[in-house]
């Protein structure tokens, strides 16, 4: 034990015994808890510092200069020091009517009351930093020892709770790489978790695919019905088998690629979702089996599945992009147009995420690769690393004349017709990087004929033809 206390002690932040010194001058009780003790005591560095007090949260507030109530109707106050500390007082949950969240809390002086409404026991230890003491009344130190996660109490009657418990299993599961424990995980009721919010389902998914390896723990949780319930989608390529390159079906494949792929949250939901159109557009002839426009309708479901999570536009827009063109074609012996046109196609800031999410890809095929595969994707790589650092001709903005110019030689106003005419010139460009000198480009601009109509835009159609 002593090696133990020593392990944690020397991690806490002064910030954090000085919020416990205080308490306990003022004859309160002190404990650090929660997952900085388990990360602690697991040699990992904490994100995050919890202190339990019987004092209340008014008191916790006059005794600490600054302090915000940010969590106050559960006890919580957030001690402003270095860093922050919360400090929320020891409370038992009151009745849970709808699976989400306590009716009401009460507080309380037992800090193993308090402890009992935590959800897995190794969470549910307690340290003393001043009596250098541990309070571990279920055994958490014991399972963390044997790296299982268990519900603290009865596993039914906490995920009847707090719906919310059950992904917290699977997601502390793949975090910490620990077994399950066998009478918990029976306990999973997967329709229990239509009663959470979609924000709160999003925040613990968002944690699970930063695991080092979280495919193995999908594949768990969709033999408890746990990913049926929150991405349908996905679930249904189980057993949806492929061509002869893969080895896997489209779920396991998929999961494959999750571990491949870098732990960026965007890259991880690509690669889960990458392939999300195949089980509803498999077709099978003489040739083999198809899936043809999996990409373009990969998108939209992409899209779809994240906004329902309600993840932020921009990311949405960032994962459906890359699930868009997860299948382009470009390739080592590509011709330098070819791979210019890609660029513009997908975005600069797409080209790497693309190209990584295509390693992933083939490492998920679980295939023997030959060297040669390896070898093209790297020349493919260091040459589209060359034309983005070079100083090469990508997007408008990058012609030698502008939107002004354009407006003056072809006599149009401001509108789409500009941006037409602007993207005309780029795709020469692009053809032939040459081109791009203001004069030239201007005397092409003598031969841009109809402009495509655009409707209630006959204001932005050129008003005067130069010839
Ligand atoms: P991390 O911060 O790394 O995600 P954590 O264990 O600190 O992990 P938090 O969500 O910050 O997790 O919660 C802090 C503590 O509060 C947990 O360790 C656990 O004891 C308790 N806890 C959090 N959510 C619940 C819940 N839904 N039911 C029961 N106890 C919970
Ligand atoms: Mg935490």
């Amino acid at each position: 034990m002593f090696g133990l206390s020593k392990r944690v002690q020397n991690r806490i932040p002064q910030a954090v015994l000085d919020v416990c010194h205080t308490l306990r001058d003022k004859g309160y009780q002190a404990y650090v808890v929660g997952g900085a003790i388990r990360d602690s005591l697991l040699g990992d560095v904490p994100g995050d510092w919890d202190v339990a007090t019987d004092a209340q949260p008014g008191e916790v507030m006059s005794l600490f200069s600054k302090t915000i109530p940010t969590g106050i109707k559960y006890g919580t106050v957030t001690v402003v020091k270095d860093i922050s500390v919360e400090v929320t007082t020891f409370r038992s949950d009151g009745i849970y009517r709808d699976a989400r969240r306590p009716e009401d809390v009460t507080f309380s002086t037992s800090i193993v009351e308090d402890l009992q409404r935590r959800d897995f026991t190794v969470n549910a230890i307690a340290y003393d930093p001043i009596a250098r003491k541990f309070v571990d009344p279920f055994g958490g130190i014991r399972d963390l020892r044997r790296r299982t996660l268990k519900a603290v109490g009865d596993p039914e009657e906490r995920f009847a709770e707090d719906a919310l418990r059950m992904l917290r299993f699977f997601r502390f599961l793949a975090t910490l790489e620990f077994r399950p424990c066998q009478k918990t995980l029976a306990a999973v009721k997967p329709k229990l978790i239509r009663r959470i919010s979609a924000e709160r389902i999003r925040d613990e998914m968002s944690k699970l695919l930063l695991a080092k390896a979280p495919g193995s723990t999908l594949l768990l949780m969709h033999r408890a019905g746990l990913l049926q319930e929150i991405l349908p989608e996905v679930a249904e390529g189980d057993g949806v088998i492929q061509g002869s390159f893969h080895r896997f079906d489209v779920l396991r494949h998929s999961l494959e690629a999750v571990d491949n792929s870098l732990p960026r949250l965007e890259l991880r939901w690509a690669a889960l979702l990458h392939d999300v159109a195949k089980p509803k557009l498999r077709t099978e002839d003489e040739h083999g089996i198809h899936f043809y426009r999996h990409d373009v309708e990969g998108e939209q479901i992409a899209r779809d599945i994240l906004t329902r999570l309600r993840y932020a536009k921009r990311f949405v827009e960032k994962v459906a992009l890359l699930v868009r063109w997860h299948m382009f074609s470009v390739h080592a012996a590509s011709t330098d147009k070819a791979l210019r046109r890609f660029i513009r196609r997908v975005g600069k800031e797409n080209v790497m995420d693309l190209l990584e999410l295509r390693r992933a890809d083939i490492l998920a095929l679980g295939r023997q690769t030959t060297c040669n595969a390896w070898q093209n994707w790297r020349t493919l790589r260091d040459r589209l690393q060359e034309i983005l650092e070079g100083d090469t001709i990508l997007t408008v903005n990058d012609l030698a004349i502008g939107g002004r110019d354009v407006m003056a030689a072809l006599q149009i106003k401001p509108g789409p017709a500009v941006g037409a005419a602007l993207e005309w010139l780029l795709e020469k460009v692009l053809d032939d990087p040459s081109l791009n000198e203001r004069e030239i480009l201007l005397s092409l601009l003598q031969s841009y004929e109809n402009p495509p109509l655009l409707h209630n835009q006959q204001e932005n159609t050129p008003l005067q033809r130069k010839h």
